[in-house]
Order: C-alpha cells, then structure tokens, then sequence
C-alpha cells in the first residue's frame, strides 16, 4: 500500500526485545519466535515482549503496536523470500488503488485506530470521520444493512460495499492529499499485509496475484479477542468504522494477560516447528 512518513506515537506499555537481549531485571517477557521452517530462506525471528513489572491493565489494542512490529519483520523476511526467487513486488509509494478495496481489521485494531484518529490533528481526523459517518448513513439509506452485521453472509455484503465503493471512487479518507496514507505507521494488519505480483493495472482490474504469506496477523489478533472473550472476535469492515464511533466499553487486563496468549498465538502459527 501507499507509502508516507506517517505519525508515531506511544500507544503501548509492551516494547520488543532484540533476539539475544537480556532482559532488565523487574520486567516480565513472553518470547515470540517464528522459526524457519516453510518459507524458503525466511528467516527465524526471536523476540521477547517486555512490559515495565509495575505496568498498569491495558486494553487489548495495547498489543497492536507489537503486532504490527512482528507483521513488518516476517513481510521483510517473505519479500527476501520472493525476491530471491525472482518475485517482485508492484507496489511503490504514491501507488494506492488498493486503498480503496474494503479493508478490514479486528476489534482490537478498530479499537486501536480510534485512538489513532482521536491524535491525529483535526485537519486529517475532522474530514474522515465525517466521511466514515456520511457513508454510513448512506448505506443505511440505501438499505444496505447486511454490511454491518456480517458474519452469516460476509461475501454478499463485502461485495456490496466493494462496488458501493467502488462506482462512486470512494477510497479510504485516511489518504493524504498527495495521494499518501496519513497513519502509515499505524495502518491496519490487512494493509501492511497487502502487496501485489502484478502492476496496478491488474489491481484497478481487481485480479491482481498477491503476495503470499505464511502467516496473518489479523488471525493472530482474531484468535486473542476470542480468548479473552472482549467482544464478537471476527473482521470488521474498516468503512463502517462510525458505528464504533461512541463504543465506549473497553475492557482491560493485566499485560501477561494480553501478552502471553499472543506469544502463544503467534508461535502456533502454521509456520512452527
Ligand atoms: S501495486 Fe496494487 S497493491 Fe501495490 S500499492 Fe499499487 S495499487 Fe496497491
Ligand atoms: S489506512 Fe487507508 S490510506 Fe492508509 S494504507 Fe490503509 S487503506 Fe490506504
């Protein structure tokens, strides 16, 4: 996807270790390591997520920062991977069709880009929202209702709310006016994920070959949302962002709690020994 400087900002209490690094005495751990096996020349990746010992509860979002950490490290490694290959990758900055396919993320990153979007200054958070909440209504208008509940009948209304989107040249409201992602540094798993082994033509043409990955971490924080029981834990359709607008129950945990079951999850990944 498209590429900007993007904003950085301090939204977890969960750092990363370097592979080898003690950890400082008072600090808890749980180690992530996604080993070699499967991928061609991929490369293990060991790291210890560490927490301050006096560390109050979090929200489960606190975790997303990790996880988009550990999602870059294993597209560097597959890039490597395909590119020993002779595999490329189209996608440059500034190229950003893709930003207006239906994006979807977990509750836990729905969670963690409405904080994202509460800092960013009014400029960029005013007019998104706005749009987020127009497009709503004009689905609810239009009676397209199925797209905000749906887990019976996802293809139907992903479909319905690709070509909602799509005939009108809606894109993502976070694209900056050169044509730039505005939170780069913290879009969403399914964007970082998201590359093509075909020219943006293919992808306007919407038949593009993907990049192939071992692994999601939008499975990964699925799969911790339905183990910590915080709310439905299924995908959600980033257009429709505005109907968790005024959500305002945010459960928290004590950080092993957060942090262990995700080590966990992602060392069962299908690419374990
Ligand atoms: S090549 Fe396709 S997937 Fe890659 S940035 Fe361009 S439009 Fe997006
Ligand atoms: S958050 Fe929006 S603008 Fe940014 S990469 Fe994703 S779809 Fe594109």
């Amino acid at each position: 996807m498209c590429v900007a400087s993007g904003m950085r900002r301090d939204l977890t209490p969960f750092s990363l270790a370097e592979p080898g690094a003690a950890i400082p005495e008072g600090v808890c751990g749980a180690a992530v390591r996604i080993p070699a096996s499967g991928v061609g020349t991929f490369q293990a990746i060991a790291r210890t997520i560490v927490w301050p010992a006096d560390a109050p509860d979090a929200e489960l979002s606190a975790i997303v920062p990790i996880a988009h950490k550990l999602c870059d490290l294993v597209t560097s490694a597959v890039l490597a991977d395909g590119a020993a290959r002779g595999e490329n990758t189209f996608c440059a900055p500034g190229c950003n069709f893709c930003c207006g396919y239906v994006v979807a993320a977990s509750g836990a990153e729905i969670d963690f880009l409405l904080t994202v979007l509460a800092g960013l200054p009014a400029a960029v958070r005013e007019p998104a929202e706005a749009f987020w909440r127009d497009l709503q209504d004009e689905l609810e208008r239009k009676g397209i209702t199925v797209l905000l509940d749906v887990a019976a009948s996802r293809d139907e209304g992903w479909g319905a709310l690709g070509d909602f989107l799509q005939t009108r040249g809606l894109t993502c409201p976070l694209l900056d006016g050169a044509g730039r992602c505005s939170i780069y540094a913290a879009r969403p798993v399914t964007c970082r994920e998201f590359y093509s082994l075909g020219p943006a033509a293919r992808c306007i043409a919407l038949d593009t070959p993907r990049l192939e990955r071992p692994m999601s971490f939008n499975d990964v924080l699925v799969n911790l949302e339905a183990r910590l029981g915080t709310r439905e834990a299924r995908m959600w359709e980033l257009p429709t962002i505005a109907q968790h607008f005024d959500r305002t129950e945010r459960p928290t945990f004590p950080p092993a709690h957060i942090a262990e079951p995700f080590a966990a999850l992602v060392n069962k990944s299908p690419i374990s020994d």
